[in-house]
């Protein structure tokens, strides 16, 4: 059993916002009441970036308690719901990589986000997970504090790929929580052609209007 396995296994399943404990058939991780606050992006034609719901007040509650209470399992819960989205979507990719955080940064946190998500999505859609090959070699500050131009230069450079002849020819599903000027994503999708990689998508939880 691997550990977000068995965090899902102490925790019921309950409404991300509320706590309200849900059914177990439940396929959302919402309650019908806070259901009716999510504001869902609209399809776009964009093939490059997917996003899910608008970041407002209630996705900013629900992932400042994911990030910051230490809530693993409400990461969990997102991710499957980003997972059936994905599917839905049907959307095609050879490899799930997840946006690294720096090494100090998630030995602090704990655990990364985005990686949660991923595993989630990698988990139901039987696509593989990138590991420890995507890597953020800069300690940047969080791009919420920074304006459009200084977002791009935060992050400029702040991602490598260790040497690896996995990406060759290969479709990568970028996962990330916000998206937001699309600096984080394009750094990363950067690295990631330079390494071979023939397509880079990317697929946010939220869209953030800056
Ligand atoms: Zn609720």
């Amino acid at each position: 059993m691997f550990l977000f396995d068995f965090i899902k296994f102490i925790y019921p399943n309950k409404c991300v916002l509320c706590d309200e404990i849900l059914n177990f058939s439940y396929k959302s991780c919402f309650c019908d009441k806070c259901k009716k606050n999510i504001d869902v992006v609209p399809y776009s034609k964009d093939e490059d970036i997917y996003t899910m719901f608008y970041y407002n007040e209630m996705m900013r509650h629900v992932i400042h308690k994911f990030k910051f209470n230490n809530n693993p399992w409400c990461g969990s819960a997102l991710g499957k719901i980003m997972a059936d989205e994905f599917l839905m979507r049907s959307l095609k990719a050879d490899y799930i990589c997840a946006v690294p955080m720096f090494y100090k940064k998630q030995r602090k946190r704990g655990f990364n986000q985005s990686y949660i998500m991923a595993y989630e999505i990698s988990k139901i859609s039987g696509i593989p997970i990138l590991k420890n090959t995507l890597i953020r070699v800069k300690d940047t500050i969080a791009q919420s504090k920074l304006g459009y131009k200084e977002r791009e230069e935060n992050v400029k450079d702040a991602f490598s790929v260790k040497k690896n002849n996995l990406l060759n020819g290969k479709t990568i599903a970028l996962i990330d929580d916000i998206y937001t000027t699309g600096s984080t994503v394009k750094s990363c999708t950067k690295e990631l052609i330079n390494s071979g990689a023939k397509r880079v998508f990317s697929f946010c939880l939220c869209l953030s209007s800056h």
